[in-house]
């Protein structure tokens, strides 16, 4: 899939639209979700244009991705979610519903999860 330079999330890097920004390296930043689904929900993202993660695990240098995958834990420690439990989830694809075409990861805590996926039916 080709990476469309018009995203929203390339526009946040851009600085074209404005995020409420939690955590920003040198190669990855996190900003909480417009549209949170748990009382801290929280995106991040590598600066790099990357669709998915198919896309970042087969191109990204291994500095992105130690940058990435430290900035994540990073987030939820920050966040304070280390303790109490939180939840990764990153979208790749049709099937999974994957709606905004760069690389995130979900960070959702602050209360039970629940199940994993919602069960079929
Ligand atoms: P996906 O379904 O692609 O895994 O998740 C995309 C996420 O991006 C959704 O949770 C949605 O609420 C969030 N989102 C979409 N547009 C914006 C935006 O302009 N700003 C922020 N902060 N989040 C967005």
């Amino acid at each position: 899939m080709t990476y469309d330079a018009g995203n929203v999330f390339a526009r946040i890097l851009r600085g074209e639209i404005p995020c409420g920004k939690v955590h920003e390296t040198a190669m990855s930043l996190a900003f909480h979700d417009i549209n949170p689904q748990a009382p801290t929900h929280v995106l991040v993202i590598p600066k790099g244009a990357y669709v998915s993660w198919a896309d970042f695990s087969a191109k990204a240098s291994e500095a992105e991705i130690v940058d990435f995958v430290r900035a994540v834990g990073e987030v939820a420690r920050m966040v304070g979610a280390e303790a109490p439990g939180y939840r990764l989830l990153a979208n790749h694809g049709p099937d999974s519903h994957q709606e905004v075409p760069h690389l995130h990861v979900h960070v959702f805590a602050g209360r039970p999860l629940g199940p994993m996926l919602k069960r079929p039916g």
